[in-house]
């Protein structure tokens, strides 16, 4: 069986303990590879390389890191359909998603921030007659990128280009429960000449190599995506030792479909937002509002689209959702389930195993649910499933107080073709990012993330490259 290896100083290595955890195929719940069970002597020595490389990596041209990051996009793509591959294995999602959308992302990812680096600057403020200052945006040294399980490489690449392409050298982690595709960067990496030590991969559980990580005095920056109660404890880890911190974490978007919207936009986009990737994206609409002129005509073609979906095996071309991505979180969303049955739902379609003829695995139904109160668990908490609630609304006022009723506050999606409520709307809805008549439509120059409990900081294109900088002001008086 195949023994994935962390990625320390340039070469692959197994871990320091020898000890290695299972790697879960979802749709067939079989063990097909294993990883390193990564610890704090894993990260040391990926620390104190990234630390030799920092000296070199920092200096080095921007136009070099753009060649090597280029380079590094450049094999992906020709080797896509293993990458694809990889994910899909890894994830249970259909390949044709992991071909079509994850690894062209992470690609796209590379690409861009390679291109940033040629772009990035700094600022000068001349004051007449008397001096000038100049802002010196510089690396900070060695950082931490720590990435979820849903869209692994996707996410994963997310950090560490725009780390890469600022000068710093990188440790990082990959959710335990998804760590091919890094694996096959880590190859990828060695292949186009990255040089030793620059980036770092450990594998391994988070509560100990990415505790070990987090905690590490020599990494001055930490770049977390994951869930809100593993980002408060990443906060209270790194408070005391002043590190520099970005936090993207959960989310439970509400989705506002107006009476006046394009019917069939809408719907589609709901059915879209509500179970792309089984609901296992930080931005799916899982809070589903339509105003009660269109309420039932929209509930009864939205469950006959939602029922149509196929659930099946991720390798074949009609799966339109396969596996959740593994047994305890596919226990958790059923759980979910039960409740809101508990708390007085109907449940309109699905929330049910389904057996996928030929795989063992953990594929579900997708639910529709309705006639849940805006302070049930089922509506307040993050499922991250292919659960969608659903619930009408009278007033664009009451359309708001529900939209923006939970701790939560990452995405919006308001279908309506009414400009000026459109933008009446998205101003206060609090949510970071809002989409008015479109879903996960990204422009990877825009800031990206969420306010409330859905994060701190923000990422993409500029927000990022200054993310991992420091900026330091020179004031030269020539007076
Ligand atoms: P987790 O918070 O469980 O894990 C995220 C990563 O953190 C994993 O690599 C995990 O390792 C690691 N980790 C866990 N505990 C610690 C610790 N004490 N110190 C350091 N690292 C740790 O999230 P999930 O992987 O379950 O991902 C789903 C969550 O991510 C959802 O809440 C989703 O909304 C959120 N998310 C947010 C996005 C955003 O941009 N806002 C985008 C995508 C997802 P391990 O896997 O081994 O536990």
């Amino acid at each position: 069986m195949e023994r994935i290896q962390n990625y320390i100083d340039g070469r692959l290595a197994a871990p320091v303990s020898g000890t290695y955890l299972d790697n879960v195929n979802p749709a067939t719940g079989a063990v097909y590879s294993l990883i390193p069970d990564s610890d704090a002597a894993d990260v040391e020595a990926a620390v104190g390389a990234a630390a030799r490389a920092f000296p070199v990596w920092s200096l080095s041209s921007p136009a070099e890191r753009f060649r090597i990051m280029n380079r590094i996009a450049d094999l992906i793509e020709a080797d896509l359909e293993a990458f694809a591959l990889a994910e899909t294995i890894d994830t249970g999602k259909p390949l044709s998603v992991s071909r079509s959308v994850d690894i062209p992302r992470a690609v796209a990812n590379f690409r861009f921030f390679a291109t940033a680096a040629m772009q990035f600057g700094s600022e000068a403020h001349p004051m007449a007659g008397q001096a000038i200052n100049y802002t010196l945006r510089q690396p900070i040294g060695t950082v931490g990128c720590i990435s979820p399980w849903n869209l692994p490489l996707y996410l994963f690449t997310w950090k560490i280009a725009p780390a890469l392409a600022t000068g710093n050298c990188i440790v990082s982690k990959p959710s335990e429960v998804t760590p091919m595709t890094a694996y096959l960067l880590a190859k990828v990496c060695i292949a186009a000449g990255l040089p030793a030590g620059v980036l770092n991969i450990v594998h391994g559980l988070g509560p100990k190599a990415g505790q070990a990580i987090v905690a590490h005095p020599g990494i001055k920056a930490i770049s977390f995506t994951g869930g809100t109660n593993t980002g408060r404890h990443i906060a209270a880890t790194t408070a005391p030792l002043f590190k520099k911190l970005s936090l993207e974490l959960g989310g439970k978007n509400p989705n506002l479909v107006f009476a006046d919207c394009d019917f069939d936009q809408a719907l589609t986009g709901a059915v879209r937002a509500g179970f792309s990737n089984n609901g296992q994206i930080c931005l799916c609409g899982s809070r589903l509002y339509v105003q009660r002129p269109i309420y039932e005509k929209f509930r009864d073609a939205l469950v006959h689209r939602v029922a149509a979906l196929k659930v099946g095996d991720p390798l074949a071309a009609d799966t339109d959702l396969g596996a959740l991505v593994s047994k305890p979180h596919f226990e958790k969303v059923l759980g979910y389930v039960a409740l809101a049955r508990e708390e007085g739902g109907r449940i309109l379609c699905g929330g049910e195993p389904v057996q996928v003829p030929g795989a063992g695995g953990w594929f579900l139904s997708p639910a529709v649910i309705e006639n849940l109160g805006a302070d049930c668990r089922t509506v307040r908490e993050e499922i991250f499933g292919p659960v969608l609630t659903l619930q009408p609304f009278d007033t664009e006022e009451e359309a708001l107080e529900l939209a923006n009723g939970t701790e939560y506050g990452l995405a919006a999606t308001v279908w309506t073709q009414d400009v000026s409520r459109a933008h009446r709307v998205a101003e206060r809805l609090q949510n970071g990012i809002v989409w008015v008549n479109c879903w996960m439509l990204r422009d990877l120059r825009t800031p990206f993330g969420g306010v409330k409990n859905s994060g701190v900081g923000r990422e993409g294109g500029w927000e990022a490259m200054r993310f991992f900088t420091e900026a330091k002001n020179v004031c030269v008086n020539w007076g």
